[in-house]
């Protein structure tokens, strides 16, 4: 099985084009640390040893969606809801980028009240005065609405695939199916945003050949980003007495993720490091290449539940928490990066 395993890294060391089989074989692969170090050293060969940071803005709390997995979803009424002002919008992000932040991402349920104008407002704002890249993460819309945000200057979209299985996907977020995610994973790429996509790790009903098939319509679609952590059941969702991800298996996914993209920006996820304390340190150790620091206001952060426990609501604004990731990436042996942290391609484009 070692030799198995051996025989498929020096594959994708070469740059061979692995089978389903193969990363199966590898999500399965006997021995860890056989595959973290691999991992680790594809990031180290393709992206350095920098970080990057996006902080992130979670600006409305407010779903139109039912997700089965989800903290925010429409049926949840214990949930306090919020919406951001302009005004407060702008101010976060404004002090993301005084404390050094070179990319801003706007994350929210899927709230209609922000219309494809109000984002592109906001976004054209924020270019104007900062100089970040902008990520917009407000789940699915038209295309005329990611034209708009497009065209106003955002620079990526994440849009998770979240499971590659289609009657899984149409169960866990009613109303949604497989296909129109990947249709708008597709609009994205051919509006010119470098694209996010992801998944979760122990959703009830996933097993190893979902995870392999996840990793591989991440490959097909060229994605230049995997959001990739644990799912962590909540217990005001049909979903609360559910199992959820395990650290060790969601390492394994992000492991060979890198391994099998190797150009991509991975992160540490913040939900990786809510049922670990060492979480995203483990992470950047097995691939990944990015923290997504979370800078929205105090009062507003722990109400943005999509899971429980999540890690550094407390933190005050983007003048502790930067600091804060900052020494982790420093003791992990890594640098924080100081440039935007724009896909391989497009950083190539830029150079030219
Ligand atoms: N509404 C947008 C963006 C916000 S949700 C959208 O759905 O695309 C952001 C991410 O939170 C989702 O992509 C999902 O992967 C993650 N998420 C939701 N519920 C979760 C849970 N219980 N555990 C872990 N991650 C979760
Ligand atoms: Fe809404 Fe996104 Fe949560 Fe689904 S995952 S309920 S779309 S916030």
């Amino acid at each position: 099985m070692a030799a198995d395993i051996r025989s498929i890294l020096k594959k994708l060391e070469t740059g061979g084009d692995p089978s389903l089989d193969d990363i199966v074989a590898l999500l399965q692969a006997p021995n860890d640390t056989l595959l973290f170090t691999a991992a680790d050293a594809t990031r180290e060969r393709y992206l350095g040893s920098q970080v990057h940071l996006r902080g992130i803005i979670e600006f409305s709390n407010h779903c139109t969606k039912n997700c089965l997995y989800c903290g925010l979803r429409k049926d949840n009424r214990r949930l306090q809801r919020y919406r951001m002002s302009t005004d407060e919008i702008l101010a976060a992000a404004k002090e993301g980028a005084a404390a050094g932040l070179r990319t801003i991402i706007l994350q929210s349920g899927e709230d209609s009240f922000f219309t494809g104008e109000m984002l592109a407002w906001l976004i054209t704002r924020i270019k104007e005065r900062h100089d970040v890249a902008v990520t917009m993460s407000v789940g699915d819309r038209t295309k005329g609405d990611y034209r708009l945000m497009r065209k106003a200057g955002a620079d990526r979209y994440l849009l998770k695939q979240e499971t590659s299985a289609p009657e899984l996907i149409s169960r866990l977020r009613p109303g949604t199916a497989l296909a129109g995610r990947i249709k708008r994973l597709r609009w994205l790429k051919e509006l010119g945003f470098q694209v996010g996509s992801g998944c979760m790790v122990g959703l009830p009903g996933q097993d190893v050949e979902t995870l392999a098939d996840d990793i591989m319509l991440m490959r097909e679609l060229d994605v230049e980003m995997a959001g990739i952590g644990p799912f962590i059941p909540h217990p005001d969702t049909p979903l609360s007495n559910a199992k959820g991800g395990e650290v060790a298996a969601t390492l394994r996914v992000l492991a060979v993720t890198r391994l099998v993209l190797p150009h991509i920006h991975l992160p540490a996820t913040t939900a990786l490091g809510s049922i670990h304390s060492e979480g995203r340190e483990m992470a950047l150790r097995c691939g990944a290449n990015v923290v997504m620091p979370d800078i929205t206001p105090v009062q507003y952060k722990k109400l943005y539940e999509i899971y429980p426990n999540k890690i550094c609501i407390n933190e005050e604004g983007p003048a502790h928490c930067v600091p804060c990731i900052s020494g982790i990436i420093f003791r992990s042996g890594r640098s924080v990066g100081t440039g935007y942290g724009h896909s391989a391609a497009q950083s190539i484009e830029e150079q030219k």
